[in-house]
């Protein structure tokens, strides 16, 4: 029997596979731009949030957003993860930038250290969390909340 590594993988595969699923996640992650963009989080690309050690967090992705990234991965003109990793906080961070920006997880659209900022992402993490929750079910895909570099891990885009 699959253990739940090999069940999100073959689910992430499958999702990838319908643009249904892509679309649904681009358009999500468009509406939360639209919430960022009249509340005005700062940003001043420190690229902390990409060190989880660090910073003392961690970042969950979703099978359909997996999925979506996984469809459009291959498509980026870079190398699929920053050669020099050292295992810790985010392979795709270079430097202070994220190597994967235009397809970046919701977890890292919505996430700001901006301390103003901090209840009012709450509310929309959870909000757009629950919108992309009910997508799965929408669409008939298993659903598995995963951290996310063991869901790179076991979809074999990176390496430990
Ligand atoms: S995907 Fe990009 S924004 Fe998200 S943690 Fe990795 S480097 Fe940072």
């Amino acid at each position: 029997m699959a253990d739940q590594s090999d069940q999100f993988a073959a689910a992430v595969r499958q999702a990838a596979n319908r643009s249904e699923v892509s679309s649904a996640i681009a358009l999500i992650h468009q509406q939360l731009q639209e919430r960022i963009d009249q509340r005005q989080p700062i940003c001043v690309a420190s690229g902390k949030c990409c060190q989880f050690e660090r910073y003392g967090h961690r970042l969950y992705i979703t099978t359909a957003e997996m999925a979506a990234f996984v469809a459009s991965h291959g498509q980026l003109p870079r190398p699929p993860a920053n050669a020099d990793w050292d295992r810790t906080g985010c392979p795709f961070q270079i430097g202070r930038l994220c190597g994967v920006h235009a397809i970046r997880p919701f977890g890292c659209r919505i996430f700001f250290c901006d301390p103003t900022a901090t209840e009012w992402q709450q509310q929309e993490y959870e909000k757009f969390h629950r919108q992309i929750k009910d997508l799965h079910q929408t669409l008939l895909i298993p659903y598995f909340y995963m951290e996310w570099r063991q869901a790179l891990i076991n979809l074999n885009l990176i390496s430990i």
